[in-house]
């Protein structure tokens, strides 16, 4: 900067020693004007300045031309010269107060600005001061010359500490220089009256007139279009952060109306078959009627058929025909592309308020911000479709379990307002099963999809169906139905009753209910459904095809210690038994692994899950047998794979109570031995739960099976209270990450952050990691993105009888056969 203000002291001394060579006659004219008065005329010019805006910061320039024009008819070249560094540099340092650097700037540059306008003065005009084309052409051109001299150098002093060319500098030269000559031609003005009489001032006074206007409008464009640039930046700044909101559209509309100052904004969608338009007309968004919005939508494409965005101006038919459905004046138009293809357009229709109309600039403005636009406004039509995909089964259609349960959260809500009833009602097809093993699955998936039809049509108002999975549906009764929740429910089990004809098969169906009351038997949907379930469980086992909640079937209840007698014994007798569940790497796609859980095959109730016993089990001290009966089960089975070449590992889950168990180390190493596993194909599942009850005993426990050679997995993990911390903690080699943020995944941005980061943390301490409960092949895709190594789901498989498992593996990778004696054996167990 220092440099800059020397050079430029320089350049004025060099060009005034050049001039003082040549000194030329002093003005003949009566009229001398002092220095003094000049540099009070250049004072008051410095203090009323033109501002113009550039980058971030707004310059002023001040308009000096008309006491210059006089002086350099008036006074003499030295007294010029004093005046305008006098007159501007009180000013500067008495009024405007500007740091000692900045002054010195200015007071440099008005010194060799000044210079410099001498110079083409004396040059072009001939230095006389003599009236006459020639002499005030050279004046008003020494203006234009000390003008370009100011904008040149502060544009390169912005260029320097912004570190990017001012906006169109080429343009803001122009019109500062435009402005110049305009008050020069100003200056003129006295000139010419005072010499040639007043007649004569019309001519200058007229042309400034006009070049004054002109540079304002340079000028308003100018800063009209780097103001636009500015929202713009921050306009796509907004929607690069908040992608996967609602309000990318109102968003859009707003900015591109806002942006292009326009009465109205329009986002058009080329739907296929519909058109959809939405309109902003700066207090709402609304959508257009739908013929309306169709042929807006034809007419809108055929303009911008091949090209970019347009100015419409009803120049053409087409043009005309556009404007007149969308009942405008003027518009611009620009596609909204994606992947190479229009799929809409953003429109914004008559400039607001103002004389000038649209510009070539405002196109390419909305070209910009329809280019932008795409990518969200795809994304959220993306997001939209996931969100569908969330919330409703493919298979059916019908609401899924995430839906049902926001819907019973809200009327819960209502509930607790005071509003009405509500209840829940689970269904299970009796039968189904039958026809899924022996007429194939295509005709169980077209049977779903007929029965999910019929019970949509047989709901009364106020009634949502959804399915829960298999040939598991649930209902939900908020205050709205009129009927008794029992006799909507026998309406729903006698639409069943009419026969079903499936590629030809008359099949018969029918349907076993239990229902729920809020608030008498629950008043969290999860409690509501897990008591709907009891109750159809004893529908199913009952003579009533729909059985009401009641304490005496619950099995925590009356049942309970019957039951609980009965697992002891089926323990002994064979009934409880394991099922396993693969583990498939996600890279490879190829199983890995597999998880072994547990089963009760009732001879009564059929076959329980473990939710339903193992609370009794870990209550009674039956947890103990139970977890032998599984391990040796479940080492068995992988011993075989094993035998018959498919060498995959196995994981076990252990209670809480297990960990108790002093005898179990012993009790794995037992059931290793028996059936000669290596001890790091078995891998036990501990939750968190565990080590927070009894640490330091757990954790000795756990360094012991270590010392085995099996490896250790935290179940569920997201769950727990634990901090990611407490995992550097425990001896662990693999982390499962819980089915609920599996789940979200896709649609909810805070889990798969979570996942990510947990898959991250996880990389660092060197553990695998699991996703579970993986149900759609999107979300195992996403699962690898995010780092996690291994999954299991439904998507890869539910589980299945251990002697299942080689056949599965087979028909999932024909190049895999089991290899080895007990290659027949497993196929005559199959059959
Ligand atoms: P878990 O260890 O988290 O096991 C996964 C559960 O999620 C299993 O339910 C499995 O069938 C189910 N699942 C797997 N993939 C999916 C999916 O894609 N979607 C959905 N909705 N569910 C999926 P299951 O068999 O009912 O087991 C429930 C829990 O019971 C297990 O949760 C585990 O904590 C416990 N458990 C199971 N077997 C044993 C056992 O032998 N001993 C002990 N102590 N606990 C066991
Ligand atoms: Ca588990
Ligand atoms: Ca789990």
């Amino acid at each position: 900067m220092l440099s800059l203000v020397a050079l430029l002291a320089v350049i004025g001394i060099v060009l005034w020693a050049g001039l003082q060579a040549h000194p030329p006659e002093p003005p003949e004219d009566s009229l001398r004007i002092p220095w003094w008065v000049l540099a009070m005329a250049f004072a008051a010019t410095e203090v009323w300045v033109f501002h113009i805006q550039v980058g971030r910061e707004s310059k002023s320039i001040s308009i000096s031309e008309i006491p210059f024009m006089l002086a350099f008819f008036y006074s003499l070249p030295e007294d010029l010269l004093i005046a305008r560094v006098v007159g501007p540099a009180l000013v500067i340092l008495l009024y405007r107060r500007q740091t000692l650097l900045k002054s010195g700037f200015n007071m440099a540059l008005i010194f060799a600005d000044t210079t410099v306008a001498l110079l083409v003065f004396r040059v072009i005009g001939g230095g006389s001061t003599a009236d006459g084309a020639r002499e005030w052409t050279g004046a008003v051109l020494a203006c234009v010359a000390a003008m370009a001299v100011d904008l040149i150098v502060l544009s390169i002093v912005i260029r320097w500490y912004d570190g990017k060319p001012p906006v169109s500098g080429v343009r803001s030269l122009a019109s500062g220089l435009g402005l110049a000559a305009a008050s020069a031609l100003i200056g003129l003005v006295p000139l010419v009256t005072l010499r040639g009489g007043a007649e004569h001032a019309a001519v200058p006074l007229i042309a400034s007139g006009v070049m004054l206007m002109f540079g304002y409008r340079a000028y308003a464009s100018l800063s009209d279009r780097h103001s636009s640039l500015e929202q713009l930046f921050s306009f796509s700044r907004e929607l690069s952060v908040a992608p996967e909101t609602d309000d990318v559209l109102p968003s859009v509309l707003a900015q591109a109306r806002e942006l292009l100052r326009g009465e109205r904004a329009e986002v058009l969608r080329f739907g296929d078959p519909a058109v959809t338009v939405w309109r902003f007309d700066g207090t709402q968004v609304s959508t257009l009627d739908a013929d309306l919005a169709n042929d807006c939508g034809e007419a809108a494409r055929a303009l911008l058929q091949e090209t970019d965005a347009v100015l419409v101006r009803g120049d053409d038919s087409a043009g005309r025909h556009y404007l007149r459905l969308s009942g405008a004046d003027e518009a611009v138009l620009a596609p909204l592309s994606y992947d190479g293809q229009t799929v809409g357009a953003i429109a914004v229709h008559d400039r607001l308020g103002e004389v000038r109309g649209f510009s070539a600039s405002d196109v390419q403005l909305l070209q910009t911000i329809a280019s932008h636009a795409s990518v969200a406004l795809h994304n959220e039509m993306l997001i939209g479709r996931l969100r569908h995909d969330a919330l409703h089964d493919t298979l059916t259609g019908l609401p899924n379990r995430a839906q049902l349960t926001a819907k019973a959260n809200l009327a819960l809500a209502d509930l607790r307002m005071g509003a009405g009833t509500m209840a829940l009602m689970i269904m299970d097809l009796n039968g189904f099963k039958v026809v899924n093993d022996t007429l194939g699955h295509h005709v169980g998936d077209d049977l779903l999809r007929q029965v999910a039809s019929r019970l949509t049509s047989a709901a009364p108002r106020g009634v949502t169906v959804a399915r829960l999975g298999g040939d598991e549906f649930a209902v939900l009764m908020t205050a709205q139905a009129t009927e008794k929740p029992e006799e909507i429910a026998l309406g729903l089990l006698e639409s069943l009753e009419e026969t079903f004809v499936v590629e030809e098969e008359r099949l018969h169906l029918s349907g076993a209910a239990g229902i729920a009351l809020a608030p008498d038997h629950g008043r969290s949907v999860s409690d509501l459904l897990k008591r709907a379930d009891i109750a159809m469980y004893a529908a199913k086992n009952g003579a009533e095809p729909c059985v009401v909640y009641r304490s005496d079937i619950d099995l925590n209840d009356a049942s309970l210690l019957s039951l609980m007698g009965e697992l002891r014994e089926a323990i002994s007798a064979g009934e409880v038994d394991i099922e396993v569940e693969p583990l498939i790497d996600l890279s490879r796609n190829r199983i890995v692994s597999t998880e072994a859980l547990v089963r009760w095959h009732h001879p009564v109730r059929g076959t329980l899950r473990p939710s339903l016993f193992l609370p009794l089990a870990e209550r009674n001290g039956l947890i103990v047998p139970l977890t032998t009966l599984v391990l040796d089960r479940a080492v068995a089975a992988c011993a075989s794979w094993r035998e018959a070449g498919l060498d995959i590992g196995i994981s076990v889950n252990l209670s809480a109570r297990s960990l108790l168990d002093t005898m179990l180390p012993q009790t794995v190493a037992d059931a290793l031995d028996r059936w000669g596993l290596p001890s790091n194909r078995l891998t036990l599942e501990i939750t968190e739960t565990i080590v927070l009850s009894d640490a330091d005993r757990a954790l000795g426990l756990l360094a012991d099976l270590r010392r085995l050679g099996v490896r250790l997995s935290l179940d569920d993990f997201g769950t727990g209270y634990s901090s990611l911390t407490h995992l550097s903690e425990l001896p662990i080699q693999q982390l499962k990450i819980d089915r609920s943020f599996v789940s979200q995944v896709q649609d909810s941005p805070r889990d798969r952050a979570i996942v990510g980061a947990v898959a991250d943390l996880a990389r660092n301490l060197d553990l695998e990691v699991v996703a579970e409960g993986i149900e759609k092949a999107s979300t195992a895709a996403l699962l690898h993105d995010l780092g996690c190594q291994v999954g299991q789901g439904h998507f890869f498989a539910e589980s299945m009888a251990p002697e299942l498992l080689p056949l599965w593996v087979q028909t999932r990778d024909p190049g895999w056969t089991p290899s080895g004696p007990p290659r027949g054996h497993l196929l005559r167990v199959v059959r």
